[in-house]
């Protein structure tokens, strides 16, 4: 920093303007830039700028700290011609930058990673019929009239303006014909204004009959619109209709000419969901997810910034797209761990949309039928709201849910279904109903060892078994994608024939059910065999259509889903979650189990869940079955309370990790040393991450437990300044960790 009183002030001559401009890199702040006479900025315009002899994209921050010679300033090289980014998502950026205690830029970076959008989007050629008769146009192109040709024209005939290929379908001919035309001037262009082309949801056309209760609901919801920010939770069992619901708050939304936010899970086994806002609003709305094209996301993006796209739905990176006239944020499923990005800036979505919320002064609805411990605690105390629809619609009940005793109905050897399980399935497929049973497993089986010499064969990666994947042939890894064919003899004691492989995945239950059930058509769920959103939107309608009699997944099949012949859900192993110290491994497994469930008789056909576990006293198994949710909440968060831990306490997560294992202890060992020490604050660790080793790097962890009021951020930084770190060691900071791993 330069004393500004030491430096001579040139008489008469005003110093050039300099703006800060922050850059979408991992620096520790903006830097000052000259503006050149005649260049006129605002905080918030996107400019080009010279860095290293690069030219780099950044946003004016705002004025200059003015702690750069002035010989040393560089210009401002153009203003884009952008829409600016708002104060508010400035912001935002800052907010999660000191919050997640990453680079402020590391978060820009996320809010402008569509570069492409940030040029003005070319303008949008389309075509109307030039004047005169349909033979006459014909004759003055010199072309014949031909039926395909004289279908173009009359289509054409009052508008509107379609681009070309939309000519070629709506008229059935080949896109040759259109050319023809064109070249003839038949068809006469006309320049559209970029990203004008879609149309709006329409908010006018009339909601489905919602019930009595849905309908207070979506009143309530409604008043909220005008009034600024509000965090509701919208607590509704699953099927009670909580998607109809909040469609008439955005509706509310869009009809004061605000935009609105949707933030679902899993953006890429959306389909029903897509089909519902189209059934309700005319429209789709604008999707943003890691599928779309680069030109897609150059649409959306710019489209969204300038305010001709109204609704964005999408997965967690949503949070970050330029929304002017955000009236709403819904965040669905709001209970659902995928929320949290691990990798990067570590976040919680669902936190940090009520945090845009907030600064946007709009409200936001949380919706779920098992919401979060966190929320359930900000409801109590009175921070947020919360709507309730206790009831499915229609004539559906909530399912029954039954407990198997493992011990006392145990799987013949070497199979998985319990003779209860297998009654249950063969009775819905009797009564031509659906059945699910579901494993959170990918993979044939998650562990292949020798029978003769005990060898377990390991990721040569990472701390972890390799997962046999039968259908391909393979064990692999989850962690790092290694991946080599399953070995028939044993690598180690070199015994012919001796690898088998021990526990089920979701393959090897598809194995047992064909086995048993040769007749019934079955279809396997899970991420690794969906494939890409189109393939997953044909697997839902099959699924939907009845084309499949027993689906077997993971948890991809237990989210949202709404199939209407489902009555039979089948747990294959209730107790997979509960294992391992986590805490919140109760909370997760009863959310997970219970959305499976809940897809079970959705419609008239009443529901039967049936729970496989060897722990059948187990509180969560016993809060499943009775149904005594909110008793099993109440339980989690008294002892949560006591042991002061989130959402009563603090979590931040330090992972130090590196190639080499005696740099990575040595930088552990010195923060162990200088951890922060303090009436209420306790340093876990060093010790060895569950996985000690993933992908190649070595893993150590800390954790640091304060009360609530403590603030972490300062506690962390201080405590990172006192520690050296060699280039080779990355010290990763997870406020409010979700994963212990
Ligand atoms: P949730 O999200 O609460 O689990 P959904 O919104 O998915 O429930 O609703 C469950 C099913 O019931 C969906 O197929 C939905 O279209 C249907 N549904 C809900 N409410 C109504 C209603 N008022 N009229 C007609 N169908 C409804
Ligand atoms: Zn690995």
């Amino acid at each position: 920093m330069s004393d500004p009183g030491a430096r001579p002030v040139p008489a008469a001559t005003a110093a050039p303007e300099r703006v800060a401009v922050l850059l979408p890199l991992p620096l520790s702040g903006a830097y000052d830039y000259r503006v050149e006479p005649g260049m006129a900025l605002d905080a918030g315009d996107f400019v080009a700028v010279p860095l290293g002899g690069r030219e780099v994209i950044g946003v004016v921050w705002g004025p200059a700290a003015g702690d750069v010679a002035e010989t040393k300033l560089k210009p401002v090289l153009a203003r884009l011609d952008a829409p600016p980014m708002a104060e508010s998502m400035r912001r935002f950026v800052m907010w999660i930058a000191h919050y997640t205690m990453s680079p402020p830029g590391a978060v820009l970076r996320m809010a402008m990673n569509t570069p492409a959008a940030l040029a003005p989007l070319p303008p949008r050629i389309a075509y109307l019929r030039a004047d005169g008769p349909v033979d006459a146009l014909a004759a003055r192109a010199g072309l014949r009239l031909t039926p395909p040709r004289r279908r173009v024209l009359d289509l054409m005939e009052d508008g509107p303006s379609r681009a070309p290929g939309e000519i070629a379908r709506e008229a059935g001919v080949g896109m040759g014909v259109v050319k023809a035309l064109i070249a003839g001037g038949a068809l006469v262009p006309i320049e559209l204004p970029a990203g004008r082309a879609r149309v709006d949801p329409d908010w006018r056309r009339p909601p489905v009959a919602l019930s009595e209760a849905q309908a207070a609901a979506a009143d309530a919801l409604r008043t909220k619109i005008p009034e600024g920010f509000s965090v509701t939770l919208l607590d509704g069992v699953t099927g009670a209709g909580k998607t109809e619901v909040y469609f008439e708050a955005i509706a509310a939304a869009l009809a004061r000419g605000h935009q609105a936010l949707i933030l679902l899970p899993e953006i890429a086994l959306s389909a029903q969901w897509l089909e519902r806002f189209e059934r309700r609003f005319a429209v789709r709305p604008a999707e943003w997810h890691s599928d779309l094209t680069s030109a897609e996301r150059r649409w959306t993006w710019r489209a969204l910034a300038e305010g001709h796209a109204r609704v964005v739905v999408g997965a967690r990176s949503a949070l970050f797209l330029p929304l002017p006239q955000l009236g709403l944020i819904v965040v669905d499923e709001e209970h659902d761990g995928a929320f949290k990005q691990e990798d990067g800036v570590v976040y919680q979505a669902r936190d940090m949309a009520v945090v845009r919320a907030q600064l946007s002064h709009v409200p936001i609805i949380l919706a779920s039928a098992t919401p979060s411990l966190e929320t359930v605690v900000n409801v109590r105390v009175g921070r947020y709201d919360r709507i309730e629809l206790p009831e499915r619609h229609g004539a559906a009940g909530l399912p029954e849910v039954e407990i198997v005793d493992m011990k006392l109905h145990p799987p013949p050897r070497g199979r998985w279904l319990s003779p209860l399980l297998h009654q249950a399935i063969a009775a819905a497929l009797g009564a031509e109903e659906q059945v699910l049973l579901f494993l959170n497993r990918r993979g044939y089986a998650p562990l292949t060892l020798c029978g003769s010499c005990g060898h377990r064969m390991q990721c040569p990666n990472c701390t972890a078994w390799l997962v046999e994947h039968r259908l391909a042939g393979r064990l692999q890894c989850h962690h790092c994608g290694h991946a080599l064919p399953v070995p028939r003899d044993c690598p180690s004691c070199q015994a012919e024939g001796t690898m088998t492989a021990c526990g089920p995945g979701i393959e090897r239950v598809a194995e047992e059910v064909l086995k048993d059930f040769p007749e019934a058509r079955f279809q396997v769920l899970a991420s690794d065999t969906i494939g890409g959103p189109r393939e997953a939107a044909e697997i839902m309608r099959a699924i939907h259509d009845r084309e499949v009699d027993i689906v077997i997944g993971t948890q991809v099949a237990a989210k949202g889903h709404h199939f209407p012949w489902l009555t039979m859900v089948g747990v294959v192993d209730a107790d997979l979650g509960l294992a391992g110290g986590d805490l919140r491994a109760a909370e997760r497994t009863y959310q997970l189990l219970h959305q499976v469930a809940g897809r079970a008789g959705r419609e008239e056909r009443p529901g039967r869940v049936l729970l496989q576990t060897y722990m059948p006293n187990h509180p969560v198994i016993g809060a499943l079955a009775s149904g005594a949710r909110d008793r099993f909440l109440a339980l989690e968060a008294e002892a949560r309370q006591e042991a002061a831990m989130p959402p009563f306490g603090r979590l931040v997560a330090l992972i130090v990790s590196g190639p080499d294992g005696e740099a990575v202890d040595r930088v552990a060992r010195d923060l162990g040393r200088q951890a922060p020490r303090g009436d209420d604050i306790a340093v876990f660790g060093p010790a060895p991450a569950p996985y000690a080793v993933l992908r190649g790097r070595q893993r150590r962890r800390l954790l640091l437990k304060a009360p609530r009021k403590t603030n972490v951020q300062a506690v962390i930084g201080e405590w990172l300044a006192r520690v050296k770190t060699p280039n080779s060691v990355r010290i990763q900071v997870d406020v409010d960790p979700y994963s212990f791993l």
